[in-house]
């Protein structure tokens, strides 16, 4: 008998772990990507905040699974679909036939129909995203030492983040940290440390998925690190020069900045629109595919869809959050009914429950706040059980003890070794060339 073929779209968390736990079975796996690295998404707020190399949070998928003998990578984008041929069509014309197939290809940014903003905006969802940031973030301050009027310089030392969920969070933190104590020293113009940092939020706090005593916690520790946090405010434009916002008041608010970071949210788009148009399902308003409760689309059982591009109520109702252990857990359930159909095993697996074990974000240095198991924590211990759980998670123990050894180096030190302003030029940019030389005249 041949064996039988299992297709996986996606080496992120739910693609990668599906594909793990699949080692032992009876099955042939094609783990497709367009990349030909897992991401770390956890930790790219250090790589765009110049605590991390990108080669640091991502691993080749090849060399993460080449031990598994029954699976082999390929890279390629997945274009579309046949669900009732069974066939997956590549980019480049490639056609991939299956028995099972997981879709995880994840989410992507999403700017709430107000897409022009990402030129202004970047978000932070892939290693280029994370690079263009960190350029942006430095290049300010590159910026604003060149620069003698005092209004320009106050645009250029403005950071608006938008979005006050874990992403947002943390990288207004880790640029608290940068300004008030990495650059501390190193600019003979400016006084790095008067930057200021916001955080814009919609709603009536920051970290609206974890408990409030927590995200008061947040808001103490980021004003400690100079972020002022702004909830209940609504933005309706970004542009090259600022924000403009409807404040608490309810009256129009203009931020001049040159830097704007997009922390603002996720859609489930990409393959998973292709992939909704041929099953004939409707997603939700988040682009995500509806699941069963076996994590399958309905009327097609042998397609799983796992991870942040998947929505299924949890226990309480609400939908499963996009989060990493919801899509590890979401692949390991797929590939065991999978095995299990494979073993010739006809009784029912499932429903797929996921085991919440918590919330975690960290604000700084020693600072991060964590619900566990239920328990709420804060400061220096949720910072070590931060630190903990994200070195063990990191894919290769390569990356473990490479990150482990930056991140003591950092404490002891507070530098933040990968600074490297990489991209176009200042004379590639001409709103800051215009700048400077608007400055000199
Ligand atoms: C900045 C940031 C910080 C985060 N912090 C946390 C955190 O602290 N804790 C937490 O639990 N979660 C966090 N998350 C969320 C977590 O990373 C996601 O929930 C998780 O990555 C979802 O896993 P996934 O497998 O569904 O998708 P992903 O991990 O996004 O993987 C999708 C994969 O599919 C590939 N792909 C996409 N389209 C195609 C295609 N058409 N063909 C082939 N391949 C394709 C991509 O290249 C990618 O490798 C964070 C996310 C971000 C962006």
């Amino acid at each position: 008998m041949p064996a039988h073929r299992v297709i996986i779209l996606g080496g992120g968390f739910g693609g990668l772990y599906a594909a793990r736990a699949l080692r032992r079975a009876p099955v042939h796996v094609t783990l497709i990507d367009r990349r030909n690295f897992h991401l770390f998404q956890p930790l790219l707020y250090q790589v765009a905040t110049g605590s991390l190399s990108p080669g640091e949070i991502c691993a080749p998928l090849r060399s993460i699974l080449w031990r598994q003998a029954n699976t082999q990578v390929l890279l390629g984008e997945a274009a579309d679909i046949d669900p009732h041929a069974r066939t997956i069509q590549l980019r480049d014309g490639g056609v991939f036939p299956y028995d099972s197939l997981i879709v995880a290809t994840g989410s992507e940014s999403f700017y709430f129909g107000n897409d022009q903003w990402c030129q202004w905006a970047p978000s932070l969802k892939s290693v280029e995203e994370a690079t263009a940031i960190r350029h942006k973030i430095l290049f300010a301050f590159e910026a604003a030492e060149r620069l003698t009027d005092s209004e320009l310089r106050r645009q250029w030392m403005t950071f608006v983040i938008i979005g006050g969920g874990t992403t947002g969070v943390e990288l207004a933190g880790a640029l608290g940290e940068i300004a008030a104590f990495t650059l501390k020293h190193e600019f003979r113009s400016i006084d790095p440390h008067t930057a200021r940092i916001l955080i814009l939020d919609g709603s009536n706090h920051v970290l609206p998925t974890f408990p409030e005593d927590l995200g008061r916690h947040t808001v103490e520790a980021l004003a400690r690190l100079g972020v002022e946090v702004r909830t209940g405010v609504k933005v309706v434009n970004v542009d090259g020069d600022g924000v403009t916002l409807e404040n608490e008041h309810q009256e129009m608010e203009r931020l001049a900045t040159k830097t704007v970071l997009w922390a603002g949210g996720v859609h489930g788009g990409g393959f998973g629109r292709v992939l909704a148009e041929r099953t004939g399902i409707t997603r939700d308003r988040g682009g995500h595919i509806p699941v069963e409760p076996d994590l399958t689309i309905p009327g097609f059982p042998e397609i799983f869809v796992v991870g942040d591009l998947a929505t299924r109520p949890g226990p309480d109702g609400k939908p499963l959050p996009g989060v990493a252990q919801v899509a590890m857990q979401g692949g390991a359930f797929a590939a065991r009914v999978i095995a299990a159909r494979a073993n010739g095993q006809t009784a029912h697996i499932g429903p797929f429950r996921y085991a919440d074990r918590g919330d975690i974000a960290v604000i700084g240095r020693a600072a991060a706040v964590a619900r566990i198991f239920g328990v709420h924590l804060h400061g220096l211990i949720a910072w070590l059980v931060w630190l903990f759980i994200h070195l063990m998670y990191l894919v290769q123990f390569q990356s473990r003890v490479l990150v482990f050894i930056q991140w003591g180096f950092q404490y002891l030190t507070f530098s933040r070794g990968a600074r490297l302003i990489t991209g176009a030029s200042i004379t590639e940019a001409p709103e800051v060339s215009a700048s400077v030389h608007s400055a000199k005249r």
